[in-house]
């Protein structure tokens, strides 16, 4: 087995293009010379049409968690009432926040595998008149759901006079997203997800309603205070050192995506995703999420009679391919695939060849090769 060949089909970290780490590999220069302002002059507009909006995009050196928490410690204080959707473990994570920073939290928990419906938020939000901010995730990465957060959002801004805060984290970059249009008031990414990049920045967008929710919130920050981005970014500049590598980085990926095209790479993700709910289908393995709600970065896939975790271990013995597994109560008992960033169908079927001969070592007796036509005669299609 050829000892530096990863093959990384996990919801991020995802694997970086060839040009963005020779990008990242420049040498250093510094953070307060004219040629990070116009790395960061360069960036800005850029990043944009990702989010669907005519804001900055506020760039902050931490994980995507760091963007998350600063969407909470920047719009809520101790007291104040929020609504938490938790579809899966990263729901879960935004009320934990809330909840360090005794925010009184509603959490809505919605089953595992599904998506929540905006119906839902508008009745809770009636009997729950004092809730100041909603948090959703768009695509919950734990259970491979898109979450209707333009719907949503909708339901929001028409019954309730609340923030309606996303944790775009695992979708950003490869999912279209229409802030601006959709009503939402902070969307969050990461970059280590569907941008391609390595791990260590979060983005942060925020509207107009939201930065004076911002501006009146007493709660205590510094290192994650909105406002010192804001400030620094309308001057090209950040409030600390940037994680500068990344920002080389990720002036690369923004050409990469310009050059395919931002409605060819959510076209792309789409695909990846018909391809393996194919291919699973096809092999008569049962999805999580019904099509209505899967996300097309990530896949769920909840075997019945085999083992994930065996499944698992065979394919990163044999062919140093990586899938996550469950969280929390899902853990053992689902598989899931990353189909985000630098991946394209053609990995897709590599993919799934590859664990149609881990399947079968791994006790299930399927034919060789159905999972990878069905892919096929998507791509086809
Ligand atoms: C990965 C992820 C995060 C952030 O995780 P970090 O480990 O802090 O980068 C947050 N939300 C979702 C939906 C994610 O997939």
């Amino acid at each position: 087995m050829l000892s530096d060949q990863q093959i990384l089909r996990i919801p991020g970290p995802s694997p970086i293009p060839p040009s963005v780490q020779r990008a990242m590999s420049q040498p250093m220069i510094g953070h307060r010379d004219q040629e990070t302002k116009e790395l960061l002059q360069r960036i800005k507009p850029d990043l944009k049409p990702l989010f669907g909006t005519e804001q900055e995009v506020n760039i902050i050196t931490g994980s995507g968690t760091a963007g998350l928490e600063a969407a909470v410690v920047n719009t809520v204080k101790p007291g104040d009432e929020v609504l938490v959707i938790v579809t899966g473990a990263f729901g879960d994570r935004f009320a934990k926040i809330c909840a360090a920073y005794q925010i009184k939290t509603h959490r809505y928990d919605v089953n595992w595998g599904e998506a929540v419906t905006s119906d839902a938020i508008k009745e809770y939000l009636e009997k729950y008149p004092s809730i100041k901010a909603v948090f959703a995730t768009f695509c919950e990465t734990s259970t491979g759901v898109l979450n209707p957060v333009q719907e949503i959002a909708e339901a929001v801004h028409t019954h309730s006079n609340t923030l309606f805060i996303v944790d775009g984290v695992s979708c950003v970059g490869g999912v279209e997203a229409k802030m601006d249009e959709w009503d939402i008031d902070i969307l969050v990414t990461g970059s280590q997800k569907a941008m391609m990049l390595p791990p260590g920045l979060a983005f942060i967008a925020v509207s107009e309603r939201a930065w004076k929710v911002i501006e009146n919130n007493t709660q205590p920050r510094f290192y994650l205070d909105l406002k010192k981005y804001r400030d620094n970014l309308d001057k090209d500049s950040t409030p600390f050192t940037p994680a500068v590598s990344l920002l080389f980085g990720l002036e690369q990926v923004l050409r990469l995506i310009e050059q395919e095209g931002l409605e060819q790479v959510y076209a792309r993700h789409q695909l990846m995703m018909k391809m393996t709910r194919a291919a699973f289908n096809a092999l008569d393995i049962p999805l999580l999420t019904t099509d209505k709600a899967a996300s097309p970065t990530v896949t769920a896939i909840k075997p019945a009679d085999f083992q994930a975790d065996e499944l698992r271990r065979i394919l990163k013995e044999d062919f140093s391919l990586t899938m996550a597994g469950g969280q929390q109560h899902l853990k053992g008992r689902i598989f899931r695939i990353g189909h985000m960033g630098y991946c394209s169908p053609a990995d897709v079927l590599q993919t799934i060849s590859v664990i149609e001969i881990g399947l079968r070592k791994a006790g299930k007796t399927t034919e060789l090769g159905k999972g990878t036509q069905a892919a096929q005669e998507v791509y086809l299609r």
